[in-house]
């Protein structure tokens, strides 16, 4: 790489530049406790556009990456030394017997409470998980397609609880073997039909299942109003506005955890419905 390359890079989160370290997506001390994983992941990317009759939005194809690696082999050159070593190895090492104190609890049955300061540093963990896999996924070449904005991730970086833009749930799987990570970028216009010069609603969802424990984050850019991905009681709200969590919930089969990261019916009512000129949503 040449000197200008070097002195151009700058790391996703603080925005300094700095030296490139390789983050690892999910923790190392997460092997101890899963089986064997594939050496193969796919990826889906999917989202909405306008149908060729420009009178209603559709799904778009989704498309589909497959990478000879395991999840635990994920991670992301975009952050630096510093932050990998600093905020986000301290984040890692709080987490670690919250974790541990979830895994136990799902093994054994035994509930156990997650005071809000417990809940607010798993939900700064679970974003911090969501976003390096979004880096991660993106590339070396293609961070500026990122859904994340360096505003967000800045403030993300220098602060102790998760940001503003997040949304994030607990809750319990049926299955306590699955390791999976989802996530999903959507966009999609404001008005019905679209307007120009107002900015998109942009969401991006993700979930992480592991060993029977899922952590879903929504991430908007403004507060929309929206329903939870989960029934009540099966899905944990732990952030914003963390409270004390009674763990497990009623646990929710896959085909949920699959919902509440690609069905957006309910949330953006245009999908697939054709345009009403006579108001705008
Ligand atoms: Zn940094």
């Amino acid at each position: 790489m040449s000197r200008s390359n070097q002195a151009t890079w700058r790391c996703a989160f603080c925005g300094n530049p700095g030296s490139k370290s390789a983050e690892h997506v999910l923790p190392q001390w997460l092997r101890a406790g899963t089986a064997p994983l594939p050496m193969q992941r796919t990826s889906y990317w999917t989202g909405f556009g306008l149908r060729d009759d420009k009178q209603a939005y559709a799904s778009v194809d989704p498309a589909v990456r497959e990478s000879r690696n395991s999840m635990l082999h994920q991670t992301t050159r975009a952050v630096c030394v510093s932050c990998n070593n600093g905020w986000m190895s301290r984040l890692e090492t709080k987490v670690k017997p919250i974790m541990e104190s979830l895994f136990h609890s799902r093994r054994t049955g035994n509930t156990l409470t997650l005071p809000p300061a417990e809940a607010s540093t798993l939900a700064r963990w679970a974003v911090k998980t969501s976003w390096t896999a979004e880096l991660s996924g993106l590339g070396n070449q293609n961070q500026d397609q990122t859904w994340l904005s360096p505003h967000a991730l800045k403030q993300f970086a220098s602060r102790d609880v998760p940001p503003t833009v997040s949304w994030v749930w607990l809750a319990s799987h049926q299955d306590l073997d699955r390791v999976e990570q989802m996530q999903a970028h959507v966009a999609i216009d404001r008005t019905s039909p679209p307007a120009p010069g107002e900015a998109a609603r942009r969401l991006h969802a993700s979930a992480l299942v592991i060993n029977g424990i899922v952590l879903v984050v929504y991430n908007f850019e403004s507060r929309e109003h929206f329903p939870p991905p989960f029934r009540p009681m099966h899905g944990l709200r732990l952030w914003p506005r963390p409270t004390a969590v009674e763990f497990p919930p009623p646990e929710v089969s896959h085909q949920e955890v699959t919902g509440a990261i690609a069905h957006y019916g309910h949330w953006f009512p245009l999908h697939n419905r054709a345009f009403d000129h006579s108001t705008r949503i």
